[in-house]
C-alpha cells in the first residue's frame, strides 16, 4: 500500500470507520487483538481488521487514533461508527449481553447495562476433561467469567493424575502411544524382510515406555493449565458438589473448602472404571486408570471384558511382549458390527492373544508378592458353570465405566439422572432438568463416549449459552476406531442395525478382504484386512455404513466419514479415482456383494 500523506491519515481512518460496521485497529501479533477477533468470529459478526504492523502508515494511524480516542494501544474497536475501546471493554459488553445488541444497532455503547446478577461467575464447569476444558475455554474467549473444578479421586492402587481428564491421562493419548509401541514391535519384525539387519532378540523395556508416555502427558497437563490461565479461567484442583442450584462447594486435597456461585453450570464429570463385586477385585486387580503408569512390567495379563478398552489393552500388551488373554462374558465389541468384531478378535487370536470365552471371573487371590505379583484367578464358564483356575501377573478389569454423578448433590437440586446408568438426562441442547445446568461428554445420557464428541459439544454449548448461536451437536454418523493390532474403523450403521432399520432385502453389502502392499514382502497375514460398505437399495444405494479393518483404519475412516455424512452413494465411491497403492483405494473399486460372494479375497492390483 502506498504511504498515505500526513493530512490523509485522518481521512483514511474516518473512511474505515464509516465504510465498515465493525472495525478493529489491530496488530497481527497481539494476543488481545486475536482474542477480540475470535469473539467476533464466534459471534458470527463480519468485521474489518486493519493490521497496523503490516502497513507502512501503521504508526501514523496509531498516533491519529490516540488523538481521536485517547487510546494508543490496540485493539481499538469501533462499532457502527461509535468508539468502543479495547479488549476489556469489548469483553465487558459481551459479558453484560449487550454486544450483539450494539452490533445490531439496538443499543448504544454508552447506554447503561441492566444490573447483572450477583454471582461469582457467569459459568462454573465441574470436570476438567475433554468436554469441560473445551466449554470453559470457549466461554472465556467470549468474555465470560469462568471457573473449572477438576479433581481426580485416586484409584484403589493410589494412581492419580493431572488436569485434562480421561483422554489425556488414562485414555486415548497413552493408549495410542502404547499401540504405537506395539506397531513398532511388528515393524521391527518386518524390517528384516526389507533388508534391515535386526538382531534376533530385540527387547522392549516397559519402564522406558511408561516414563516417555508419562513425560509427554505431564507436558500436556502443564499446557492445559497454561491455556486456562491465558484465557483467565479460574482453575481449582478440588472436588465440587452442588449445595443449591446456583452454588457449589469444593474440597481440595487438604480438605480446604471453597464455595462459589454461578449463573450457569456445565457438568462434565466423566466416567471411572467399574470393578466387579468379587473377592480380591479392588485389592489385586487394576484398570485402565493404572496400566499406563504401572511402574513395573505387567507380565502375563488377563484383560476382563470384551469392549474397546479390554481389546485395545490386550492388543498393545501383547504387542510389546507380554502374554495376554481376554476374558469374554458374551460377545466382542457389543454395539459394533459383529462380523467386524469377530474379524478383530480372530486376528488377535491368530497373533497369539488367547480368548477365554463365555467366562466371568469369580475370585482373585494373591499367591506371591512381587512386581508384578502372581495372582490366582478363578473364573466360571457362563453356560456350564464349570470352573477355571489360572495364574496371571496382572488382572485388568475393563468391564465398563460408571458415571461420576454420585455425591455431587444432583438429587438435591432436581437434576434428573437415568437410574439405569446414573447419567444426566438432557434435551437435545444438552440442558438438564434445571434450565441453567447442562451436561456434556461421557456423562450425558444416550450419547457417545468419545473425546471429539465431548470437545465439540462443549464448544457449541458455550456458543449457544453466551454468543446467541443456535447450532446443536450432531451426534449422528460419528466415526470411531478401535485401536487393536489391526485397527477397526467405522462410521454409520452396523450391518445388523441397517437390516433392522431398512429390512434385509433392502440392504446390499459390498465387501472385500485385502492385503496391504506393505504386508507382502514381509509375508504377513494374507487377506487379513477387510472393508465393507453397507448400502440402502431403495435410496439409490446410499452408503449408510463404512467399515474397515486394517492398518491406519482411523486415518482412513476420518476421511470417508465425511462422504457418509454428506449422503454419498455407492456410485460416488465408484466415480472417485483411487490413490495407488493404498488400502483406502479398495473402497473405490468394491464390486462384489455379500449376497453373491460371501468370501471375496483380493489377489492383485
Ligand atoms: P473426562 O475426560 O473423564 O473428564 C472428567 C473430569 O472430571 C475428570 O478429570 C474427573 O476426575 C473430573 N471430576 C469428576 N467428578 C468431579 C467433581 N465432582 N469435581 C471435580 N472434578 C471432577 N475416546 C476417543 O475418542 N478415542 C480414543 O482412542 C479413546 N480411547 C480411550 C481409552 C481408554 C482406556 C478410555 C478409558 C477412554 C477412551 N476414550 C477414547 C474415551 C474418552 O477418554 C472420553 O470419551 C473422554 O475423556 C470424555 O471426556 P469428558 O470430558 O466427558 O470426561
Ligand atoms: P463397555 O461398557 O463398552 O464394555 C464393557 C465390556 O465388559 C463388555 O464387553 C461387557 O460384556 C463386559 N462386562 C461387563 N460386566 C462384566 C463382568 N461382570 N464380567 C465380565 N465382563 C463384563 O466399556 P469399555 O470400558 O470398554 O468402554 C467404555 C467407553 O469408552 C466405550 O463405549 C467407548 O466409547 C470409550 N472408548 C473409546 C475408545 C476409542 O475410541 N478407541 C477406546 C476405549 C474406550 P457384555 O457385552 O457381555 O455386557
Amino acid at each position: 500500500m502506498a504511504p498515505i500523506e500526513k493530512q490523509d491519515v485522518g481521512l483514511t481512518v474516518q473512511n474505515y470507520i464509516k465504510d465498515n460496521s465493525v472495525v478493529v485497529f489491530s496488530k497481527s501479533f497481539c494476543p488481545f487483538c486475536h482474542e477480540v477477533k475470535s469473539i467476533f468470529q464466534t459471534l458470527g459478526v463480519n468485521f474489518h481488521a486493519l493490521e497496523l504492523d503490516l502497513i507502512e502508515d501503521g504508526d501514523a494511524i496509531q498516533r491519529h487514533l490516540l488523538q481521536l480516542t485517547g487510546l494508543r494501544t490496540v485493539p481499538n474497536i469501533f462499532i457502527k461508527q461509535k468508539h468502543i475501546g479495547g479488549a476489556d471493554k469489548l469483553k465487558e459488553l459481551q459479558r453484560a449481553g449487550r454486544l450483539k445488541q450494539i452490533i445490531q444497532g439496538e443499543m448504544a455503547p454508552t447506554e447503561p447495562a441492566k444490573p447483572k446478577t450477583n454471582y461469582d461467575y457467569d459459568l462454573v464447569v465441574i470436570g476438567g476433561g475433554s468436554g469441560g476444558l473445551s466449554a470453559s475455554k470457549e466461554a472465556a474467549s467470549l468474555g465470560m467469567k469462568v471457573a473449572v473444578f477438576d479433581y481426580v479421586i485416586p484409584t484403589p492402587l493410589g494412581t492419580t493424575w493431572g488436569l485434562g481428564g480421561t483422554c489425556v491421562n488414562v485414555g486415548c493419548i497413552p493408549k495410542k502411544l502404547m499401540h504405537q509401541a506395539a506397531l513398532l514391535g511388528q515393524a521391527i519384525k518386518d524390517a528384516k524382510s526389507y533388508g534391515w539387519e535386526v538382531p534376533d532378540n530385540v527387547n522392549h523395556k516397559w519402564e522406558d515406555l511408561v516414563m516417555e508416555v508419562q513425560n509427554y502427558i505431564g507436558s500436556l497437563n502443564w499446557g492445559y493449565r497454561v491455556a486456562l490461565r491465558d484465557k483467565n479461567v479460574d482453575y481449582f484442583n478440588a472436588f465440587a458438589s452442588f449445595v443449591d442450584p446456583h452454588t457449589v462447594k469444593s474440597l481440595d486435597k487438604k480438605k480446604k473448602e471453597k464455595v462459589v456461585t454461578a449463573e450457569k453450570f456445565i457438568i462434565a464429570t466423566g466416567l471411572r472404571p467399574r470393578y466387579p463385586d468379587i473377592p480380591g477385585a479392588t485389592e489385586y486387580g487394576i484398570t485402565s486408570d493404572d496400566i499406563f503408569s504401572l511402574p513395573y512390567p505387567p507380565g502375563k495379563t488377563l484383560c476382563v471384558g470384551a469392549s474397546y478398552v479390554s481389546l485395545e489393552c490386550a492388543g498393545f500388551l501383547h504387542g510389546v511382549g507380554f502374554e495376554s488373554a481376554v476374558m469374554v462374558r458374551s460377545i466382542l465389541l457389543r454395539g459394533f458390527d459383529q462380523q467386524m468384531a469377530n474379524l478383530v478378535g480372530g486376528y488377535m487370536e491368530q497373533q497369539g492373544i488367547r480368548f477365554i470365552k463365555q467366562c466371568i471371573p469369580t475370585k482373585i487371590e494373591k499367591i506371591e508378592d512381587g512386581t508384578p505379583p502372581t495372582l490366582r484367578v478363578t473364573g466360571k464358564y457362563v453356560e456350564t458353570g464349570e470352573e477355571i483356575i489360572e495364574e496371571f501377573n496382572t488382572v485388568l478389569f475393563a468391564i465398563g465405566r460408571d458415571a461420576c454423578t454420585k455425591g455431587i448433590g444432583l438429587e438435591d437440586i432436581d437434576v434428573k439422572i437415568n437410574p439405569q446408568n446414573q447419567k444426566v438426562i438432557c434435551d437435545k441442547s444438552e440442558q438438564s432438568t434445571q434450565e441453567h445446568i447442562h451436561a456434556i461428554g461421557d456423562i450425558l445420557d444416550g450419547k457417545l463416549e468419545l473425546t471429539p464428541v465431548a470437545i465439540h459439544a462443549g464448544k457449541l454449548l458455550a456458543r449457544r449459552l453466551f454468543a446467541g448461536r443456535k447450532e446443536l451437536t450432531d451426534y449422528v454418523n460419528v466415526p470411531t476406531t478401535v485401536f487393536t493390532p489391526l485397527e477397526y474403523g467405522c462410521v454409520g450403521f452396523s450391518e445388523e442395525a441397517a437390516i433392522q432399520k431398512y429390512g434385509e432385502e433392502n440392504i446390499e453389502v459390498y465387501h472385500t478382504h485385502f492385503t496391504p502392499l506393505e504386508f507382502t514382502v514381509s509375508h504377513r497375514d494374507d487377506n487379513a484386512c477387510y472393508g465393507k460398505l453397507v448400502c440402502v437399495k431403495s435410496e439409490e444405494m446410499r452408503v449408510i455404513g463404512f467399515h474397515v479393518l486394517g492398518p491406519n483404519a482411523g486415518e482412513m475412516t476420518q476421511g470417508f466419514a465425511l462422504a457418509v455424512k454428506m449422503g454419498a452413494k455407492k456410485s460416488d465411491f465408484e466415480s472417485l479415482i483411487g490413490i495407488h497403492p493404498t488400502n483406502a483405494e479398495t473402497f473405490t473399486t468394491l464390486d462384489l456383494t455379500r449376497r453373491l460372494n460371501p468370501q471375496p479375497k483380493k489377489t492383485g492390483c
